[in-house]
């Protein structure tokens, strides 16, 4: 079961980077409304995860840890309609078989926290306020070929910063923060009135300047589409809403481009060629896409689990999405401007 867990760790832990973006989703997962990550030599030293959300509970900590154990399906139906980050159940366990972990949690029904080793199993009381610490330190120790093929710690700390940012351009109502080496390196302060299920604009655009700069909110124009066709509950079936920059060229950067499905960043062959065929149409290639795009899509025309980094959505109806986003983009490219 080690040996599994080790394969299934190459396919989930490519970097620091991937375990962060793990420990975010889980700590999103459990509602956490301020998550705090420390990093050492880019996350390869240390990777430390702080939320404050519902926590483990004692008995299922060693649970946590185990392959395919996940709190968040309880069945074939959920998988389908799942609204979470993860449920898999793969993650812990993946990094458990190539890196020194532990957890520390505390719920709100209990007066101390516990922590457990994840080397020995060991738990043992501790003192934390409610909700979870993750600590994972010398990643890929047991795989030093994977180790040799990490990068400077200044591009693996680039990457991690990556991995909060896209949870934080779409978490408007979380704060985070980001430490390396014990200093504080990227803050991003919870929006106030920015709720996760408000998903409007207005309240989305204090964090996209927070994240992104004040500039690529003055220098982009509001994306809304609805498509006509709706799901059961009456709900347009695909929704487009974010922003689209038309940054002076100079200013341009080509790093800034942020896809959503339902909540989750993607990075989708549609998604940027409709985003990039809007730009062409529209701006003739005069400028650098720039954009944060949110697409809300009925789960039931999409498929999420196609690749064990969950970065890949597959649409059933590809079409369907790219006129949606290539619409919303040109018609916002095209309006005219104060
Ligand atoms: P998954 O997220 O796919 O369920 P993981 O291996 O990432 O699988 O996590 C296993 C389980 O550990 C989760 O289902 C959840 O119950 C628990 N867990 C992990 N991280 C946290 C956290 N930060 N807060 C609360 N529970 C957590
Ligand atoms: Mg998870």
């Amino acid at each position: 079961d080690e040996l599994i867990s080790q394969i299934a760790a190459g396919e989930v832990v490519e970097r620091p980077a991937s375990v962060v973006r793990e420990l975010l989703d889980n700590a999103l997962d459990a509602g956490a409304t301020q998550v705090t990550v420390r990093l050492s030599a880019g996350g390869v030293r240390l990777i430390l995860v702080e939320d404050d959300g519902l926590g483990i509970p004692r008995e299922d900590l060693p649970v946590a840890l185990r392959r395919h154990a996940t709190s968040k399906i309880a069945s074939l139906q959920d998988l389908e309609a799942v609204g979470t980050m993860g449920f898999r159940g793969e993650a812990l366990a993946a990094i458990n078989s190539i890196a020194d972990m532990s957890l520390l949690s505390r719920t709100l029904d209990t007066d101390h926290a516990w922590q457990l080793d994840g080397r020995t199993g060991e738990i043992k009381p501790a003192s934390r306020a409610r909700g979870t610490s993750v600590e994972v330190r010398e990643l890929f120790y047991a795989t030093p070929a994977r180790r040799k093929f990490l990068k400077t710690d200044a591009t693996e700390l680039a990457h991690c910063i990556d991995a909060v940012r896209r949870h934080a351009l779409v978490r408007p109502d979380v704060g985070f923060a980001i430490w390396h080496e014990g200093k504080l390196v990227e803050q991003w302060r919870a929006c106030s009135g920015a709720l996760a299920s408000a998903h409007s604009l207005p309240h989305h655009d204090q964090r996209l300047a927070d994240v992104l700069g004040a500039e690529f909110v003055e220098q982009s124009i509001a994306v809304h589409y609805e498509s006509s066709a709706r799901r059961a509950d009456g709900r347009p079936a695909v929704r487009v809403w974010g922003r689209a920059g038309i940054p002076d060229a100079a200013r341009a950067r080509a790093d800034q481009q942020f896809a959503y499905v339902n909540g989750r960043y993607v990075r989708d062959k549609v998604l940027t060629h409709a985003a990039r065929s809007a730009y062409e149409d529209v701006l003739h290639g005069q400028r650098q896409p720039v954009y944060a795009l949110y697409v809300e899509i009925d789960p039931a025309r999409i498929d999420v689990n196609v690749h064990p980094t969950k970065i890949e959505v597959r649409f059933r109806d590809s079409r369907e999405v790219h006129q949606a986003v290539r619409h919303a983009t040109e018609d916002a490219l095209a309006a005219p401007r104060a």
